[in-house]
């Protein structure tokens, strides 16, 4: 093992040395191994607290998910978000968003509708829409649009802006209290840039509708009615092969009921 490496304190999971510098640490400052730690999906400070029983169960967890995302996730629906999407299951009314903060890109965490509490929209550093379950519409923030990366040209004349977006959402679930997911970024000139601000923020709305429906807010067309929508054309898919005697009955009514989610 390298010199960056810690043989004295092994990986309490799998036995590997852990990085003698910056390691993750859960409990009575237990370092563990790169592989382990990437694994896990939580807040940091829940992290800080796990016991090495605790850990363990963590991580049969994250296998149960990503078994899950194999097997059972079927997204009927997918919004861009920054590089990659807001993938709904409206069946099975679960959805994974990427996150910023999860080093296994593989296995993104899978959240039930339930557990969404609200969401903010961010430019830059700055909450400019948030939305709450239980609230009426979204509340709305005057943008204060500060650029935070200005590139110069030769004449020091500054030459393009970037602007940032992300979106944070607050959860109820076990391991997470609150997930940021980057949403994507624009850089134009000075005098275009509030112009391709405006043109994203209106991409991003086809985002924050989901997360409305997904809250169980109504609103504007989005994840549910769509979800409404395949799942009456699966319906009739099988009451089709019901009628050519393909399926029994029995198929047929247990099928809808799933479908239903009933
Ligand atoms: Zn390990």
């Amino acid at each position: 093992m390298g010199l960056f490496s810690n043989n004295k304190k092994p990986c309490p999971i799998c036995g590997e040395a852990t990085p003698r510098l910056l390691a993750t640490k859960i409990a009575d400052k237990t370092p563990l191994c790169s592989d382990c730690s990437r694994k896990i999906s939580m807040e940091d400070s829940k992290v800080d607290d796990l016991s090495v029983d605790g850990l363990k169960a963590h991580l049969a967890l994250r296998e149960e998910n990503a078994k899950y995302l194999e097997n059972t996730f079927r997204p009927n629906k997918k919004i861009p978000i920054g590089f990659t999407n807001l993938n709904i299951d409206g069946v099975n009314k679960v959805f994974t968003i990427p996150l910023n903060m999860c080093g296994d890109t593989e296995n993104p965490p899978v959240f039930k509708f339930e557990e969404l509490m609200s969401y903010e929209l961010i430019v830059e550093d700055d909450a400019v829409e948030r939305f709450g379950k239980g609230d009426a519409a979204p509340q709305l923030m005057p943008m204060v649009y500060r650029p935070t990366v200005v590139v110069y040209d030769k004449d020091e004349k500054p030459q393009n802006e970037t602007c940032s977006f992300s979106l944070a959402l607050y959860l109820s679930n076990p391991c997470w209290d609150k997930v940021v997911s980057s949403a994507g970024s624009v850089s134009a000139r000075k005098h275009f840039i509030q112009h391709e601000i405006n043109d994203h923020l209106d991409k991003l709305s086809m985002v924050t509708a989901a997360l409305s429906e997904i809250m169980g807010m109504g609103g504007k067309a989005g994840a549910v009615e769509s979800n409404a929508d395949s799942t009456a054309e699966d319906i009739k898919k099988f009451k089709e092969l019901l009628d050519g005697g393909v399926i029994t009955q029995e198929e047929f009514n247990a099928k809808k009921k799933q479908l239903l989610g009933i």
